[in-house]
């Protein structure tokens, strides 16, 4: 099933030299990771022009990931005339940002995902399967249905999305196709332990105080099956960190014995008027995609975000409404 998508896209790309690869805006691990795995990939083993566009700028916890091509933040830097566009980690237009969406319009679009609700906007092709573990998984197979082998650059940007969306090959959506394709790309080969390194031992004592802050103001509900942690703007000064190092802490709340969903919640602004961006995760059947629609956001059954308008606490109320309504 999985090679048949893999060539049908191989087919359409083999069509285009010029190649712009995009993802959700604050990207993740995952959509980093394919995004960079698929770039190396088409530069290097089929020798397209390739180039990242993404509204937000490169993450710089990923920085030990070397970007095989150019990363443009602004539409109008991308150099092609009439390229070919690769959306990835998203099923949905509104997740690659404003203006993507106009730049695409006149463009041949081939989406990959592995969310549920793909929307089917690309013109090309779309490969959507939720029960891929990643989005870098779906890059391995199709760059193993290309050569069985291929580049330490495209291993270790795959191994690092599969990694990050499996929270490192132990949640629910870690079988053994994932495990399969984990063993091809340290087989390429690749060094686990620096890699690992990087990601994992790459803290800032700032960060360590900020989550000792967080951790402290965590609250329990719904007979400690909920924990909740807003995180006002002002913290990020205050402790000297960025949105960048709250990446992992909704995940950590759930160590806690009984607790089933958590939720964080932090304030931003946008355009001037308070924003929240939302992320919540659960296991087994708990599904907190299906109460994040109720406020347009989306993602998986267990791991789901949305940006909301307004305050933490009155948002935390409305999102508190519906999960007691599940636990
Ligand atoms: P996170 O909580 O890490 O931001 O996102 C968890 C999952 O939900 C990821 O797969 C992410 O792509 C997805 N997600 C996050 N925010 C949104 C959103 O606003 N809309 C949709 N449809 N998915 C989202
Ligand atoms: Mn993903």
């Amino acid at each position: 099933m999985e090679t048949q998508h893999a060539k049908e896209i191989l087919k359409h790309i083999e069509k285009y030299n010029e190649i712009v690869i995009t993802m959700h805006i604050n990207p993740d691990g995952d959509a980093i990771g394919s995004s960079l795995g698929l770039a190396s990939f088409l530069q290097e083993v089929l020798h397209k022009s390739v180039c990242i566009y993404n509204e937000s700028t490169f993450p710089t916890w990923l920085s030990f990931l070397k970007l095989p091509c150019a990363y443009y933040t602004n539409v109008q830097e991308i150099p092609f005339k009439n390229p070919l566009i690769i959306t990835l980690d998203a099923g949905e237009l509104k997740r690659f940002g404003e203006e993507l969406i106009t730049y695409i319009q006149d463009k041949k679009t081939i989406c990959i995902d592995h969310h549920l609700g793909n929307t089917f906007f690309a013109t090309e092709y779309t490969w959507a399967d939720p029960s891929m573990s990643a989005t870098g998984e779906m890059i391995g197979h199709i760059v193993f249905a290309y050569q069985e082998k291929t580049l330490e650059s495209v291993a270790k940007a795959l191994y690092v999305a599969l990694s990050c969306d499996t929270g490192n090959f132990t949640f629910g959506n870690t079988n053994a196709r994932c495990i399969n394709m984990l063993a091809k790309l340290v087989a390429t080969p690749i060094a686990i332990a620096p890699l690992r390194e990087a990601m994992d031992n790459n803290w800032t004592q700032q960060k360590l105080h900020f989550w000792g802050k967080l951790f402290s103001e965590v609250r329990f509900s719904l007979d400690n099956k909920f924990a909740a942690c807003l995180v006002p703007l002002s913290y990020f000064n205050e402790y000297g960190v960025t949105k960048e190092d709250l990446e992992g802490f909704v995940e950590q709340m759930r160590k806690v014995k009984n607790v089933r969903m958590t939720l964080l919640m932090r304030e931003d602004i946008k355009e001037n008027r308070p924003i929240v961006k939302v992320s919540m995760r659960s296991s087994g059947d708990d599904d907190v995609r299906s109460i994040l629609m109720n406020f347009g956001g989306g993602g998986h059954k267990n791991a789901a975000g949305a940006t909301l308008e307004g305050g933490l606490e009155n948002n935390y109320q409305k999102i508190y409404s519906y999960v007691k309504q599940v636990l």
